[in-house]
């Protein structure tokens, strides 16, 4: 097997030289049009999750990809290393769930191979059984989804009864030393009322939450009038607090979050609205499904297949190439609110659970 393995690794990289030759008129291959650099990836791993999050999976599921057409762990090392070869510095990896993969920890320890940060986005409800695996493999950075601060509502919104377990694994990966993000995806009349209970949770404990935009895709019954903005959290934070208690931090290059601490907390909190106030100028990231498509953005209706390519041998620089340069100056061509607010361009896209967020 492992002599199988690099045999093709010869073949490909042999093809890979010959490719990087003919494009050397184009050394970087990961520059779009508009002048962006890409130097973040995101991989997702699995399409499958032990939540059902309502927002990121319609109520009846999604189609499953045959298993067969899924990136073995030795596929997305190949191709995580041909972006890391060209100025990939940081891979997340995402889902679906990426803790429900069996060879996780064999994923792990061969990413961690390669001269990138790597951090992982997860739902925490397991995480507890891998502690070890990511100190090992260098994991420092976790984010975590967690929709509400009450056991009945998290369970509405994940319709499975698991908080307890995410709260407490919350507790442990600070107590291990990781630095932790809380993802929560805000929804009007959902748990916009637990924004400043949120916020106190940083009182006392060193986490980032990061209130999220509720975002279209398909089958999420997306409506703006559910989504609460930027704007908004602004009003019920400024309502909360002194406005000097309220301090603006610096946000870091590429950040899609604006970030804040209340004077004396040990946490902060931040925004991420893609939807109000989108932050395509400066994004720098590229995404890898689990059955090893490239989707040059989130809302990207089309992506490009690099697993195909890589199973004949042959390079596929070039598919990436003119995948990023294809790559709309903003929300994957849908550039107004106006825009995406039409089902026949949201829903041309997959769902959030087997995009990877
Ligand atoms: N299972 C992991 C988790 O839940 O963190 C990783 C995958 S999940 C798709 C990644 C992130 O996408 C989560 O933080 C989730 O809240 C976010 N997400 C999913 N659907 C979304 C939507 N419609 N709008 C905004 N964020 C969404
Ligand atoms: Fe699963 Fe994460 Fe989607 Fe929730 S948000 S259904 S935890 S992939």
């Amino acid at each position: 097997m492992e002599s199988l393995n690099r045999l093709v690794d010869y073949k490909f990289n042999s093809s890979t030289i010959k490719q990087s030759e003919d494009m050397s008129e184009n050394k970087n291959i990961l520059k779009d049009t508009h002048g962006r650099d890409h130097a973040y990836l995101r991989i997702s791993l699995t399409e499958r999750c032990n939540l059902r999050c309502t927002y990121c999976m319609p109520a009846d599921g999604v189609q499953l990809s045959p298993k067969s057409h899924l990136m073995t762990y030795e596929e997305i090392y190949d191709i995580a290393k041909t972006f890391v070869d060209h100025g990939v510095t940081k891979i997340r990896l995402t889902g679906g769930e990426p803790l429900v993969r069996k060879d996780i920890p064999v994923i792990l320890e061969k990413l961690a191979t390669l001269p990138v940060e790597l951090s992982i986005t997860s739902n925490a409800v397991i995480i507890d059984r891998f502690i070890d695996d990511l100190k090992r493999n260098g994991i420092k950075k976790v984010n975590v989804s967690l929709d509400s601060l009450d056991e009945g509502k998290f369970k509405h919104i994940t319709r499975r009864h698991e908080f307890k377990r995410v709260y407490n694994n919350i507790l442990l990966l600070v107590k291990e030393g990781f630095t932790v993000k809380v993802n929560a995806v805000l929804m009007k009349g959902f748990n916009d009322d637990e924004i400043i209970d949120f916020i106190n949770f940083t009182k006392n404990l060193p986490v980032s939450i990061r209130f999220i935009e509720f975002m279209p895709f398909d089958g999420n019954k997306w409506d703006i009038s559910k989504m609460v903005s930027y704007a908004k959290v602004m009003e019920y934070v400024n309502e909360a607090y002194h406005k000097d208690d309220i301090l603006r931090l610096k946000d870091a290059p590429n950040d899609t979050s604006k970030n804040y601490k209340i004077k004396g907390y040990q946490g902060s909190f931040a925004i991420i609205s893609s939807v109000t106030n989108p932050f395509c100028d400066s994004c720098n990231r590229l995404r890898l499904t689990a059955n090893g498509q490239l989707k040059n953005c989130l809302f990207s209706a089309t992506e490009s297949d690099l697993l195909t390519t890589l199973r004949a041998g042959k390079s596929i620089e070039p598919i990436i190439q003119k995948a990023v340069r294809a790559k709309f100056k903003a929300r994957g061509g849908m550039d107004t609110l106006e825009k995406l607010q039409k089902p026949q361009l949201h829903g041309k896209n997959r769902s959030m659970i087997t995009i990877g967020g």
